[in-house]
Formats: structure tokens, C-alpha cells, sequence
């Protein structure tokens, strides 16, 4: 083995997973929705998910931090087995922000109060300390000064960025994104891209559903592309965009860019 080799093969080695799907197949009755994935991340490393609707997409990451449980294979998160152990999930959801297409902001609660709800309540931080860390990530997503008011009074791209906040409000170690910007008007997706560029540059591991390819070339490590419950393809954005391999990939990049 060369030195070069050798450094390289311990960089691997460095580089543990800290997402691992090994064959897995979930069903939903009768309808296969994911087959045979097999898949890691790297601690640091900025995923994208594309794909067409119905592939699959929002399936394979809820399965991250079992919103959906799977039938067949093993997926690992950080090390812990996701499976009917509570506790196991319990763990894992403590460590995985999730953000969705919607929002999901409680209507009745302030931002603030959105905020600190799960720091009190399930990591049983003391409340000044969770108004203080909830202040410090609103300032971050630069919303500071909305803290007192409720997300009806907040624009979609405003509102988006409180539940980014939201989520990094419990010291997450990874941070899955479904589709965050389909929801808001093209004015307000760069406020909310411009958090993700920003918590990504940061060094958060990040799996996003998204079909911002601009952001999918300039951010992500690696594009992983689904059609019918399979991962067709998984390479950098610029064998991914410049030289896609199958032809159900390449029909979807003609159809979306
Ligand atoms: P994507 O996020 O890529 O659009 P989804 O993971 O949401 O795809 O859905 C994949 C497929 O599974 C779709 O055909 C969808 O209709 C189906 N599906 C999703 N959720 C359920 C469910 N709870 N019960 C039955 N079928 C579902
Ligand atoms: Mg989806």
C-alpha cells in the first residue's frame, strides 16, 4: 500500500457512518414503498435527496428517526439500532432534528415558547437557560425580534426558519430537512436556503429532500437520486448534474432542470 493509500484507507476508517441503512425494505401493506436501500452518511457530510413524487424520499429520512418504521434490513444512527426499543428511539430523536415541508409550529404557542417547549420537557433544561439558547438560534436565523409572537403572525419563510431554530434548539447532531422550501414563495426560499448554507458550512450533518438544485450543486457532498422505492444513483453533484449514469436519472434532470 502507498502512503497516499494508506492515509486515505485511515480517513475512511476516521469517517465512521453516522447514518447506516443495510438493505432496507418497508412496505406499506401491500405496497413495497422502499427496497433493498443501503446507505451511510458521514459524520459532517451534506446529503441530498431528489427523486420523483411518490418515490419514496420522505419515507427513507422519516425512517432516520422512526416516524416510519421499516420491516426488513437494519438501520443504525449513531451507532443505536433503530427498532421497537423505546428507549432507542427515544435516544435517537433527541439527537436528530427534523424539519418539514409544513412547518408543524404549534399555532397557540409564541416563538419563543415554541422554542423551548421540548429543551424543558424532554432535555429538562431549566427555563431561563432555554429562553436564553432559544434567543441565541433565533438570532442566528435572524428573527429575534419576533420572539413574542405567534407563527400565524410570521410569513412561511419566517416560519420556516423559527422550526430550523426549533430544531437546533435541541443540540441535534443531525439534521433532516423534507422538502423545506416547497411550501413558501419563491421570494422566501433564499432566507431559508441561506440558514441551511449557513448550519452546513457549520459542520451539521445534514440529509435534505429537496429539489433546489442549485443548492443540491453548491452544498451537498453527495446527491442521492430515488425513483420507485430505489436509490437509482448516489454520486457528487458534479458526476450527479455533468454525467448522470441511468436513464431514469437523466429523464429526471431533463424534466427539472
Ligand atoms: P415522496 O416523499 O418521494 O414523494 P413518499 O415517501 O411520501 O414519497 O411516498 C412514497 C409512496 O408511498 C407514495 O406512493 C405514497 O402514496 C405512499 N405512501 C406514503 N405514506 C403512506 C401511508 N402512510 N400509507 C400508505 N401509502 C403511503
Ligand atoms: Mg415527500
Amino acid at each position: 500500500m502507498t502512503e497516499r493509500n494508506m492515509a486515505l484507507a485511515q480517513l475512511e476508517q476516521g469517517e465512521e457512518a453516522i447514518i447506516q441503512f443495510s438493505d432496507v425494505n418497508k412496505w406499506y401493506g401491500e405496497f413495497h414503498v422502499l427496497k433493498n436501500i443501503d446507505f451511510s452518511v458521514k459524520k459532517g457530510e451534506r446529503i441530498v435527496v431528489c427523486g420523483p413524487s411518490g418515490s419514496g424520499k420522505s419515507t427513507m429520512i422519516r425512517c432516520i428517526n422512526r416516524l416510519e418504521e421499516h420491516q426488513k434490513g437494519q438501520i443504525l444512527v449513531d451507532g443505536i439500532e433503530m427498532n421497537d426499543n423505546l428507549k432507542n428511539i427515544e435516544t435517537i430523536r433527541k439527537d436528530v432534528g427534523m424539519v418539514f415541508q409544513h412547518f408543524n409550529l404549534f399555532p397557540h404557542l409564541t416563538i419563543l415558547e415554541n422554542l423551548t417547549l421540548a429543551p424543558i420537557w424532554v432535555r429538562k433544561t431549566p427555563k431561563k437557560e432555554a429562553e436564553e439558547m432559544a434567543m441565541h438560534y433565533l438570532e442566528r436565523v435572524k428573527i429575534a425580534n419576533q420572539a413574542l409572537k405567534y407563527p400565524g403572525q410570521l410569513s412561511g419563510g419566517q416560519q420556516q426558519r423559527v422550526a430550523i431554530a426549533r430544531g437546533l434548539c435541541m443540540k441535534p447532531r443531525i439534521m433532516l430537512f423534507d422538502e423545506p422550501t416547497s411550501a413558501l414563495d419563491p421570494e422566501m426560499i433564499k432566507e431559508v436556503l441561506d440558514v441551511m448554507i449557513q448550519l452546513a458550512d457549520e459542520g451539521m450533518t445534514m440529509v435534505c429532500v429537496t429539489h433546489e438544485m442549485g443548492f443540491a450543486k453548491t452544498v451537498a457532498d453527495r446527491v442521492v437520486f430515488m425513483d420507485a422505492g430505489e436509490i437509482v444513483e448516489a454520486n457528487t453533484p458534479h458526476e450527479f448534474f455533468d454525467n448522470p449514469k441511468h436513464d431514469r436519472t437523466q429523464l429526471f434532470l431533463s424534466q427539472i432542470l
